[in-house]
């Protein structure tokens, strides 16, 4: 069988011009004769928390309410709802007379809690004296209690006053304590928008309910 006439066949590269390297110029890289672009700032993320979380356990205990409610009612409000039930699926930490200390549900860190009024108020200025004094000393217990139980190096605390301010639940005053390590804001906050978490709520919700001071862990915690 005779060989078949191929592409390589009866072509001279160049003979005709029509394979040598391309005479005209393709687009060119860009040069100072191309328009500048300019980013928009709004174009580098959101300021809101858009971390996804990795929860290092393979189980992770949610309660109702950890969605945003649809108003600032009392009705639809988590931070009302949650001391009507019971502590281990409300991740209640302690009770107080007048305020009360819960886990947030989607935290910074480890022994990321909350202390709140039982009453539906929003701002620190609608809390009365007793409430006050109150949220106080369940502050300092806590901080307490989260340095018996995984001793922090620090604290952030604090009250988003209002959505502009940064308040999830805005309609329920809350304050936050949030235990800190040295190195805990590693690469993957910043890259994956990721934050690891090593423990279940549910077992920090035990170890922070077991150490909390007094012979009673739902009694209002004494300044020693
Ligand atoms: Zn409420």
């Amino acid at each position: 069988m005779g060989r078949g006439v191929t592409a390589d066949d009866g072509a001279t590269p160049g003979a005709d011009g029509s394979t040598g390297p391309a005479a005209a110029p393709g687009p060119s890289p860009a040069g100072p004769s191309d328009p500048v672009v300019v980013d928009e700032p709004g174009a580098f993320g959101p300021p809101e928390d858009h971390y996804q979380r990795l929860w290092n356990p393979h189980r992770l205990v949610y309660i109702g309410g950890e969605a945003k409610p649809a108003d600032g009612s009392e009705q639809r409000c988590p931070f009302c709802r949650i001391p009507r039930g019971d502590d281990e699926q409300g991740l209640v930490v302690a009770r107080g007379e007048r305020c009360y200390v819960v886990l947030n549900l989607y935290p910074y860190n480890s022994g990321h809690m909350m202390v709140l009024p039982y009453r539906h108020v929003s701002d620190y200025t609608d809390l009365d004296d007793a409430e006050t004094v109150e949220l106080a000393a369940m502050t300092q217990a806590a901080m307490r209690t989260a340095r018996a139980a995984y001793a922090p190096a620090g604290f952030n605390l604090g009250v988003n006053q209002g959505e502009v301010a940064g308040a999830g639940i805005a309609a329920h005053l809350h304050q936050h304590v949030v235990p800190r390590w040295p190195g805990d804001s590693n690469f993957l906050p910043v890259v994956a928008q990721t934050k690891s978490l090593p423990e279940l709520l549910s077992d920090t919700r035990r170890r922070l309910a077991d150490a909390w001071p007094g012979p009673d862990p739902r009694a209002v915690p004494r300044h020693t």
